[in-house]
């Protein structure tokens, strides 16, 4: 009973010390870690304003690259032309050679010919081989012929020779210009694959310089407009500046949904393409309204994007929870960034019509791209790749007719 007793004491200190050990160590920070202060944010933006730098430091690299890949296939398409020019050349050598050759013959079997018949070939005249003068014409004849005949022989070897060796240069040639053409080919995919680097394809894609040009934005925005101090919370400075609403409305009046978020395959130039589709696309008429979805702030706006042309970013704040919408391919803005709008404040005009809004690269057709976050842009992220981490499916939180589906209004259910 007593050991019992001891045991259960030590038992006891162990499961003590055991809670002591596994409360959490404090962080010295204690800051939101869904909010930054002010500070905090200027620290980003100087960190991101390096890190633009060297992204140009890479871009010209990468460029670098191109140029001396280009450079290359130049000297190869050179090399090819030389060695379609020595091809040539040596195929002329070998039939020259082959002509020469059959000359050869021709001219050996008439010298035999002449020889052979005129002196011994008739009959009539075989008595006189007996005299001694005409045998020893005869041996001298027949050693000519031999003689000519041996000599032609090693003509006609040395030609083969000649046109054998050629014939295996022109092998070794074209082993060379096949390995040019597999070189060349390299070269081309290797400078398609670094341009693709340099270009944006993925639908709202921003260059670094413009995400830091809108961080400057928000940072004016909280410091100036907001008077928030450096160590507030931007969640406590903008308390109450953000207009809190309960839903989320289509952003057109007229339009029919023509693209899905996901997974999509399509065909782009004529090649078949496959993406990841992170927004709902609404086709309609180009021109017409296009409305903020839900009370808000206009948190970001880029201008003539190659792959989205003009957007609109906008921070919510619905049913408590903090989002961003934004909206692309726009044929015109009719905000600013800090603007606060309402759900029904037209913020700009659809585009997306390559005939029109010629600079946008990523539409092929009269339609908004719709798409949200959770988060605001300007506290929980400042660029493109940030937005998309938190991006999701606007029909979780927006009513929308399914694929290929029309509506004429903002508000019904689906
Ligand atoms: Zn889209």
């Amino acid at each position: 009973m007593k050991l019992l007793k001891k045991v259960s004491y030590i038992v006891f200190a162990l499961f003590i010390m055991l809670v002591e050990l596994s409360v959490p160590y404090k962080p010295q920070d204690n800051v939101d870690a869904n909010s930054m202060t002010l500070r905090q944010l200027k620290a980003k933006l100087a960190e991101e304003e390096a890190e633009l730098q060297a992204n140009k430091n890479k871009q010209n690299q990468t460029q670098a690259e191109i140029n001396a890949s280009k450079k290359k296939i130049e000297q190869i398409t050179e090399e090819k032309t030389e060695i379609a020019k020595e091809v040539d050349d040596l195929t002329s050598e070998i039939e020259t050679l082959n002509k020469e050759i059959v000359g050869m013959n021709v001219e050996i079997e008439d010298i035999i010919k002449y020889y052979q018949i005129s002196e011994i070939g008739d009959s009539a005249e075989l008595e006189y081989l007996f005299s001694a003068e005409d045998f020893t014409d005869f041996i001298y004849r027949m050693a000519i012929t031999e003689q000519l005949t041996e000599y032609n022989d090693n003509k006609i070897k040395e030609y083969n020779k000649k046109i054998s060796e050629n014939e295996s240069k022109t092998k070794e040639l074209a082993n060379k210009r096949k390995e040019l053409n597999n070189k060349e080919a390299e070269l081309e995919k290797y400078i398609s694959s670094q341009q693709t680097s340099l270009k944006k394809t993925m639908d709202g894609a921003l260059d670094i310089e413009d995400e830091i040009k809108a961080t400057k934005k928000q940072v004016d925005l909280y410091e100036n407009t907001y008077k928030c101090k450096l160590d507030e919370t931007i969640d406590e400075c903008t308390a109450g500046k953000l207009p809190a609403d309960t839903a989320f409305y289509r952003p057109i009046v007229s339009g029919r949904v023509s693209s899905n978020y996901g997974k999509r395959t399509y065909k782009l130039n004529g090649r078949w393409t496959s993406d990841f589709h992170y927004g709902l696309d609404f086709s309609g008429s180009h021109g017409q309204n296009v409305y903020a979805s839900a009370n808000g702030v206009v948190a970001a706006i880029f201008k003539k994007t190659s792959c989205g042309g003009n957007m609109v970013y906008i921070n919510h704040l619905v049913n408590g929870k903090k989002y961003t919408t934004g909206y692309y391919h726009l044929q015109n803005y009719t905000v600013k960034v800090g603007d606060v709008v309402s759900s029904s404040t037209v913020i700009g005009h659809q585009g997306g019509s390559p005939k029109y809004e010629t600079w946008d690269g990523c539409s092929t057709g009269s339609h908004v791209h719709f798409t949200i976050s959770t988060g605001n842009w300007g506290n929980e992220f400042r660029s493109y790749s940030g937005f998309i981490a938190r991006n999701f499916n606007p029909r979780n939180v927006l009513n929308a007719p399914a694929l290929g589906g029309s509506f004429t209004n903002r508000t019904r259910k689906y």
